[in-house]
């Protein structure tokens, strides 16, 4: 199953995005703070999308993005911002996110979203991959 590591402190934020992953067909990976993500994605390194909250308690989104980026190129990286200024954006690709979304969001809006990366970053290989093992 096509993995997405979602990044939020918010548990209501979360929960709702969980949801709608498994509703889209993903297998949702939580973490509610930042080294949580880190260390999430080392347990888990078939992830190919990770959604990364900006506003945390310890390290923050931007900082985790550029964790993330120092090791893995592949993976596809979704900010959630609940600011929406042109400097935000411009700070996030500079740690190399591919894309973002505001909150509020709708849950259309999301799956496109991942959906459009998971593509992008070779989803479609990792489907390969779990057919070989059949
Ligand atoms: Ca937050």
């Amino acid at each position: 199953m096509k993995k997405v590591l979602i990044l939020e402190d918010e548990v209501s934020i979360r929960s709702f995005v969980v949801i709608n992953l498994k509703r889209a067909g993903y297998e949702a990976i939580e973490a509610g703070t930042g080294m949580e993500a880190l260390e999430q994605l080392k347990n888990h390194p078939d992830v190919g999308v990770a959604i990364l909250d900006v506003m945390l308690p310890d390290i923050d989104g931007f900082e985790v993005c550029r964790n993330i980026r120092a090791t893995d190129k592949q993976i596809g990286i979704i900010m959630l911002t609940a600011r929406s200024q042109e400097m935000d954006k411009v700070t996030g690709l500079m740690t190399g996110a591919d894309d973002y979304i505001t909150k509020p969001f709708s849950p259309a809006e999301l799956t496109a979203r991942i959906d459009a990366l998971y593509r992008r970053v070779g989803g479609d290989q990792a489907v390969d991959l779990s057919l070989i093992h059949i």
